[in-house]
C-alpha cells in the first residue's frame, strides 16, 4: 500500500481519525487540517500538493546534513540486512556502537570518553538524572540528589525531561514532578535585562541565579546544573559571553555537577562539534541526540566524562537503567555514516568560518530593522528573531505568541518552514546550506514579516 493512492483529503481524514500529534491542539488540528509531508531533498522539503519549501528548521533542528544522503539510507541497509538487532544488555554488544563510542570519544571535549545510548534526547536526559545521583550515591554523598536547571529550558517530553525543563505550561500539565528539581532565571537578556545593564552584567547576574539556588538548596544537597549551551526550543536565547564562565565557576565552587544538553546544539550547529568546544564549558556529562544520525534514525548518546564515568566504573556495582534500543547497530551504523559526511564534506567549520557568519550578516542586514522585528540573534547556524509591535518598547503584540504565528504562516505560504516558538522566530537550518540558500531563505522571510506587517497593524 503507497500512500499515493491517497488523496489530500482522505490522508487527512484517516489522520483525524486515529492520529494524536506530538505537541498539539488536537481540536485545532482537526479544524485547520495536517500538512503531509512527502519527501525531500538537499534543504527543501515537498509536501503532498507538491509545494517546495526551504526548511528552516532541519526538521526539528536534526537534519543537519540535509535530505537525500543515500550513504545513510546504504548504511542502514547493509546493517539490517546483516544484524537488524542484538542488544547490549548481559555482556552483548554488537560492532556498530562500540565503533561509535570510539568515534564520540575521539570528538568530545577532552575529558569525556564514555557514551550511554538511548533514541531519544527524552530518555538521554533520564539516563543523565539516573547517572548524576547514582554518581553521588557511589562517592558516599547520596543526600547531594538536587538538580538545578532553568525556567524556559527544554529537556524532553518524558516526566524527567518535563520536570528538568522549565516550560510552565507542561508543568502545568505534570501532576507530580520529578521530586529535587530546582528552576533558576534563564539568561534572556531581550526580556530580563534591566534597564541600562551590560550585556556582560546581565549574564553575570543570570548566573548568580543559579548560585543562590544552590545555596538555597544548601550545596551539600545539590547533585548537577543542568543547561543548554543556547536554550532551543524556549527561542534560541544565546547568553552573554560572560554567562558560561561564571557558571563553570559556580558549579567548581559548590562541587556541583556541570551537565549540558546539547540536543541541538551537538554535531556541529554552533560552528564546532559541540559548543561546549565553541564556549569553552568543561561539562560532566553532555546529552545529544537528533543530528547524532541527521534524524535518519532515532539514536541519543549521553557523553560522560572521566569524573562520573571512572568513579562508576572503579566502584562498580550496577547501574539499573538502560533500554532494549540502546546501542541499537542500525542506529549506530547510521551515525557512523553521518559522522563521516559531516567531517569529509568540512560543514562544521564551513559553519564556522562562511555560512555561520555570513547568516549572522544576512539576517542583521536584511531583517533586523524590520518595523515588528525587536531583535535578532544568532550563533553559528541557529537563529532568533523576535516579533514586536514597538522596536523602541520591545511591547509585544497581544495575543501571546499569535503574531509569530502571523509571521509563520506568511513564511510557509512563501516557501519557507520556520518557527515560532512564544513571540519569537526560530530558525535551525540544515548545516548544507550555502550563501544562496541563506539569501533565499533572508528574502523569504523579509516578505513573510511584511505581509505580517500588514496584517497585525490593520
Ligand atoms: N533536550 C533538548 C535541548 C531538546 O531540544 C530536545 C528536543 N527538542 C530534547 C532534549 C528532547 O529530545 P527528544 O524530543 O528526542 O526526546
Amino acid at each position: 500500500m503507497t500512500y499515493q493512492n491517497f488523496s489530500l483529503k482522505q490522508l487527512q481524514e484517516i489522520d483525524g481519525a486515529h492520529h494524536l500529534h506530538p505537541f498539539t491542539d488536537h481540536k485545532d488540528l482537526r479544524a485547520a487540517g495536517t500538512r503531509i509531508i512527502t519527501r525531500a531533498d538537499g534543504p527543501f522539503i515537498y509536501d503532498s500538493e507538491g509545494n517546495e519549501l526551504l526548511d528552516g528548521m532541519a526538521g526539528l533542528w536534526c537534519v543537519n546534513v540535509g535530505y537525500g544522503r543515500h550513504e545513510l539510507a546504504e548504511a542502514a541497509y547493509a546493517q539490517m540486512k546483516e544484524l537488524p538487532y542484538y542488544n547490549s544488555f548481559f555482556r552483548c554488544s554488537t560492532p556498530t556502537p562500540v565503533l561509535l563510542s570510539r568515534k564520540l570519544a575521539e570528538i568530545a571535549p577532552a575529558g569525556v570518553k564514555q557514551v550511554f545510548y538511548g533514541s531519544s534526547g527524552s530518555e538521554s536526559n533520564d539516563t543523565a538524572l539516573r547517572l548524576v545521583r547514582h554518581y553521588w550515591a557511589l562517592e558516599g554523598k547520596p543526600e547531594k540528589t538536587i538538580i538545578v536547571s532553568r525556567r524556559s529550558a527544554y529537556h524532553g517530553s518524558t516526566v524527567a525531561g518535563a520536570s528538568l525543563g522549565g516550560m510552565a505550561a507542561m508543568h502545568s500539565q505534570l501532576g507530580a514532578p520529578v521530586p529535587g528539581i530546582v528552576h533558576a532565571m534563564a539568561p534572556y537578556a531581550f526580556e530580563l535585562s534591566l534597564p541600562g545593564e551590560s550585556e556582560h552584567d546581565f549574564g553575570v547576574r543570570a548566573a548568580r541565579s543559579v548560585e543562590d539556588a544552590i545555596l538555597e538548596a544548601g550545596p551539600q544537597n545539590v547533585a548537577a546544573f543542568i543547561g543548554e549551551p543556547v536554550m532551543g526550543a524556549g527561542g534560541v536565547k544565546i547568553p552573554p559571553a560572560s554567562y558560561w564562565p561564571e557558571i563553570q565557576r559556580i558549579c567548581r565552587k559548590y562541587d556541583v555537577l556541570l551537565m549540558l544538553d546539547e540536543v541541538i546544539t551537538g554535531y556541529g550547529r554552533t560552528g564546532a562539534w559541540f559548543a561546549a568546544q565553541s564556549m569553552g564549558i568543561e561539562p560532566d556529562t553532555i546529552t545529544t541526540a537528533k543530528a547524532l544520525t541527521s534524524g535518519y534514525q532515532p539514536l541519543s548518546a549521553l557523553l560522560v566524562g572521566d569524573r562520573i564515568a571512572s568513579t562508576v566504573i572503579e566502584k562498580g556495582g550496577e547501574f539499573y537503567h538502560g533500554y532494549t534500543y540502546s546501542g541499537h547497530p542500525v542506529a549506530c551504523a547510521v551515525a557512523l555514516a553521518n559522522l563521516e559526511i559531516i567531517e569529509k564534506e568540512g560543514l562544521i567549520e564551513r559553519v564556522r568560518d562562511d555560512t555561520g557568519p555570513y547568516f549572522r550578516k544576512s539576517l542583521m542586514e536584511r531583517l533586523a530593522g524590520h518595523g515588528i522585528v525587536g531583535e535578532v540573534r544568532t550563533i553559528g547556524l541557529m537563529g532568533a528573531i523576535e516579533i514586536v509591535k514597538d522596536k523602541e518598547t520591545r511591547e509585544r503584540f497581544p495575543g501571546d505568541g499569535a503574531a509569530a504565528v502571523v509571521v509563520r504562516d506568511h513564511a510557509i505560504a512563501n516557501g519557507m518552514m520556520l518557527r515560532a516558538t512564544g513571540d519569537t522566530m526560530i530558525l535551525s537550518p540544515p548545516l548544507i546550506w550555502t550563501r544562496s540558500t541563506i539569501d533565499m531563505a533572508a528574502d523569504r522571510i523579509a516578505k513573510a514579516l511584511d505581509l505580517a506587517e500588514a496584517d497585525l497593524r490593520k
